[in-house]
């Protein structure tokens, strides 16, 4: 009997069986013409790696089992004991937390550069400076970066330009081809694109970087399980339709948004008074992704009634699903930092994000208005 499944099958098997010894030679002797074990390989998890891959137009990618491992993996193809690296002022939360408390007991040390400061970085870079980490939209205020300019910068000081892209997605802006030298993700988030997955993946623009990041995912076991690869690379599929969706239903609440006067400030590239409205309009082939972030009054009664009178967006701290969802950066995301970094960053009492889904928008608009009304 030939089976011929149109779709890749679920290879829940951590092991792979070889005939004899014959066979076992030629694993290692043609690398990529059978599996071994799943930890160093496995089809579904390679399947979603090469599709990242095409997306982000790589020379190799690797799949994980979060997006923090996908940072871990990428720092680590990069760095070593006694290196420097620069980071974003505005930055996930997780990525702070990785760098100051586990990558610095390591000896990989961190300085933060504001957003004003980015494109000026000789006075941050050390002898021993090896990168800059960003975000191609920032999490939770949605600055943009410019990607080409930054990877000019870097490369003219002898840096690595990696970049999170979780935000965007590759439909929106790939960073490889501004100049990016390695781009990841919270496959978590848009890539899936269904709350149902907790994943990562790492593209590099050079292939002799990707099989660094092989050998990293490898060792330090950061592999991604087969089941969820394989729910990761469904979501991938419907990527294009749902951040048009995502992209259509948040410009317009943001614009209605901005009329509301419980609304103190909305936060979003696609509105023509954001700071970075047009670089995000060049860099993001017109869309402008389904985030953005609403001020408040700096008051948590306020907030709480908000939280509460939302029926179309659940208080669930993640984002990116096409079921709609609001976080608060204060309490989660950022709550680790200083009270003075997060006044620096612009997160105080009032700021609410919103993960705007691909339901119908009239139904969002509806709930938003209504939920402000009480307030
Ligand atoms: C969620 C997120 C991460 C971390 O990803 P996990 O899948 O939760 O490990 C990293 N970067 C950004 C921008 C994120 O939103």
């Amino acid at each position: 009997m030939h089976i011929h499944p149109k779709i890749t099958p679920i290879y829940q098997t951590s092991v792979f069986k070889f005939e004899d010894l014959t066979e076992l030679e030629l694993y290692f002797g043609e690398p990529g013409s059978r599996y071994l074990y799943s930890r160093n390989g496995n089809p579904n998890s390679d399947e979603l790696a090469d599709k990242v891959n095409e997306l982000e137009g790589g020379a190799g990618a690797i799949a994980t089992g979060s997006g923090m491992a996908a940072i871990l993996a990428a720092l680590l193809a990069c760095c070593q004991t006694g290196d420097h690296v620069l980071c974003a002022a505005d930055i996930y939360g997780g990525s702070s937390s990785l760098l100051n408390q586990e990558l610095s007991r390591l000896g990989i040390t961190v300085s933060y550069v504001p957003f004003e400061l980015l494109y000026d970085l000789a006075p941050f870079v050390q002898s021993t400076t090896r990168l800059l980490l960003c975000e191609t939209l920032s999490n939770p205020l949605l600055r943009v970066a410019d990607l080409r300019r930054l990877a000019d910068v870097c490369h003219g000081l002898g840096l690595k330009l990696v970049v999170d892209n979780t935000f965007a997605s590759p439909i929106l802006t790939r960073p490889l081809a501004l100049g990016a030298d390695l781009v990841l993700h919270s496959v978590t988030k848009y890539l899936s694109g269904h709350s149902d997955v907790t994943a990562g993946a790492v593209v590099a623009a050079d292939a002799a970087v990707a099989a660094r990041l092989k050998q990293i995912g490898v060792l330090f076991g950061l592999t991604l399980s087969p089941m969820e690869s394989w729910l990761a690379v469904r979501g991938l599929k419907t990527l294009r339709l749902r951040m048009r969706e995502h992209s259509h239903n948040a410009l317009a609440i943001a614009e209605c948004l901005q009329r509301q006067p419980a609304v103190r400030a909305v936060y979003y590239p696609g509105l023509p008074d954001h700071p970075q409205h047009e670089l995000a309009r060049e860099q993001g082939a017109g869309q402008f992704s389904g985030m953005l972030s609403i001020l408040l009054a700096d008051d948590v009664d306020v907030v709480n009634r908000f939280i509460r009178a939302c029926r179309r967006f659940p208080f669930a701290p993640s984002l990116a699903g096409v079921d709609s969802s609001l976080s608060y950066p204060l309490g989660t995301s950022h709550r680790s930092l200083t009270p003075e970094q997060q006044q620096e960053l612009g997160i105080t009492v009032g700021l609410v994000r919103l993960s705007v889904g691909v339901e119908p928008v009239e139904d969002l608009l509806a709930d938003l208005e209504q939920a402000l009304k009480g307030l």
